[in-house]
């Protein structure tokens, strides 16, 4: 099939079905199914697409109760299917109920509206339909608990949490957070009604939605959101200490502790989320010219380039110690003033370790990895300081609009990207990392004209990349991917429009701004 008329890929939260598994992958399953045929040449089909994949990203955290996929009719290798399964229109909605053995052809949903809260809801009242023989495997109760339930709560100390959201009758928020926290342990999310006056009156609540929260250690808050939100609550709920993924078994067979030469955790150090730690950035330095840039024997043409702007790069935009700042400063000097077409690696080594020690410049050789600690020596680390530095670097060139001149990359708001993906695509050690970020760059680094849109361009794809990794094998369940920054360190960049949790870019802009800042920057564990 032509890449072209594919209207869904695998980079999509949605799955992708065919003749092949349709079957197998709907009928008797543990979990319901929402489906979509389509047919890849309906104009409304190709408008409705990024709605569909906005609603499959937007509920891919219910994918135990219920799973949204996408069959293309267009494709001749569908045509039998559609056939048999009765589809005469596109796009045609079809719902699968969980453990259905009867093998029939599913529900169609043939209202008119489509809008993304809409279909959201159905996705609810679809699961609810379910009987207690059928109920999806792994999926919570859905309806209201009465109080008794939850006041027997009070002051019993428990494994988990315990959240009760109070809201009207007909509010879907409830269930919905019930829906996202599905996949997270060491927490239960309840519903109640507002029209339980006994409630209300006992937990002390007078408006709603409102949620209550039950700590393992047997007190109780009322739960404070900025907003009172689904986006906010869910949030709030996934970052409460000891609430994390449940580990799936692709993450039970993540590599042991130990193996991957990053160092050893030993201590853990406490920090600040809201922080940005100097300890990281340099740790990450150290790696990547001691670790990363090793595996190069010598650096010539492209590779030498890249590492030169690289330095470039770093080197006038790092907000540093002094020391190391000077010590990037020298090492450029030295690299642009060489004649040499190819460097050896050693060389660079040298420099670095012995020669500039002489006069008091210094890069630690410890790994002091404090914001991207990891649960394991394994996760986190060195990818996460990577992230850290370009965002601090973007930053950097936005607060700082001449700290280019005389370097070439003067009036360039690209500068710090274009030099963060060549260095990238040519040394860092994870090469499906690289592939997928030259992917995102061609697909839209051209848009970014200023140096604002730079940072907000990588925080975007950072986002992706965090999306992408939900529940993946990198994913340290002690640090959830997230959409980031959380309602908690930026209430003010999340908005909600038609139900759907939208950004502000504006309030993101600043806040960035202000967390990447030179000032943010705590020197605390730097040795
Ligand atoms: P990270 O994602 O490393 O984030 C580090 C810190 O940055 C977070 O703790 C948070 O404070 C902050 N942050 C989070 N999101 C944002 C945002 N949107 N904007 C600004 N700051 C943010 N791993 C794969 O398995 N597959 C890949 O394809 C892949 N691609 C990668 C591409 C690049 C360019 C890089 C640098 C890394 C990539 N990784 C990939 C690694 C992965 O993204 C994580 O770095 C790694 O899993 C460690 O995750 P973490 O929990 O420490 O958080």
């Amino acid at each position: 099939q032509a890449r072209s008329a594919r209207l869904y890929t695998e980079e999509d939260p949605v799955v992708i079905l065919s003749s092949d598994n349709l079957k197998q992958t709907v009928f008797n399953s543990s979990s319901a199914w929402l489906l979509q045929f389509y047919s890849s040449w309906c104009g409304h089909c190709i408008q409705y697409s990024p709605t569909w994949k906005a609603l499959a990203g937007d509920v891919k955290d219910w994918a135990q109760a219920i799973r949204i996929g996408v069959l293309d009719c267009a494709h001749e290798k569908n045509f039998d299917i559609c056939k048999e399964f009765g589809i005469h229109f596109y796009p045609t909605f079809r719902y699968f109920k969980a453990r259905d053995t009867t093998n029939d052809f599913g529900k169609t949903y043939r209202g008119a509206d489509r809008e993304l809260q809409t279909v959201r809801q159905l996705m609810v009242n679809f699961i609810q339909n379910h009987t207690r023989q059928d109920w999806p495997v792994g999926c919570p109760p859905l309806d209201p608990v009465r109080s008794e339930n939850v006041l027997s709560l009070m002051g019993k100390k428990t494994e988990h949490y315990t959240a009760v959201i109070v809201e009207d009758g007909d509010s879907y928020m409830g269930r919905e957070v019930i829906l996202d926290l599905m996949p997270y342990e060491g927490i239960a999310v309840k519903r109640a009604l507002s029209a339980d006056k006994l409630l209300m009156e006992k937990l002390g609540i007078s408006s709603v939605p409102s949620a209550y929260l039950f700590h393992p250690n047997g007190t109780h808050t009322v739960m404070n959101v900025q907003k009172r939100l689904r986006f906010f609550f869910s949030s709030f709920l996934k970052l409460l200490p000891g609430v994390h993924r449940k580990q799936s078994t692709s993450s039970l067979q993540r590599p042991q502790p130990g193996n991957n030469g990053q160092g050893t955790q030993v201590e853990w150090k406490e920090f600040k989320k809201s922080k940005v730690y100097m300890a990281d950035l340099e740790s990450g330095l150290h790696y990547l010219l001691r670790v990363e840039l090793a595996t190069h024997k010598t650096l010539e043409g492209e590779e030498l380039k890249t590492f030169k702007d690289f330095v470039t790069v770093v080197a006038k935009l790092f907000p540093g110690r002094q020391s190391v700042v000077k010590l990037l400063e020298t090492l450029l000097e030295w690299l642009v003033s060489l004649p040499l077409e190819k460097i050896p690696y050693d060389a660079i080594l040298d420099l670095v370790n012995n020669k500039m020690r002489i006069s008091g410049l210094y890069l630690s050789e410890q790994v002091q990895w404090v914001g991207c600690q990891g649960s394991s020596v394994a996760l986190r680390g060195y990818p996460c300081s990577l992230w850290t530095l370009f965002h601090v670097l973007t930053v950097q060139a936005a607060n700082r609009l001449d700290a280019l001149a005389n370097t070439g990359f003067e009036d360039d708001p690209l500068a710090v990207l274009q030099t963060m993906r060549r260095y990238i695509g040519t040394f860092f050690g994870c090469q499906e990392c690289g592939k997928h970020f030259e992917e995102m760059a061609q697909e839209s680094l051209n848009q970014v004209k200023s140096v604002d849109e730079a940072v907000l361009w990588l925080w975007r794809k950072h986002n992706q990349v965090n999306a992408r990794l939900t529940g993946s094998m990198s994913e340290d369940p002690m640090f959830p991917k997230t959409q980031w920054p959380t309602p908690d360190l930026c209430p003010t960049c999340h908005e909600e429009q038609e139900g759907l949790h939208v950004w502000n870019e504006q309030m993101v802009l600043a806040f960035l701004k202000q967390h990447y800042g030179a000032s943010n920057i705590s020197p605390k564990y730097s040795s």
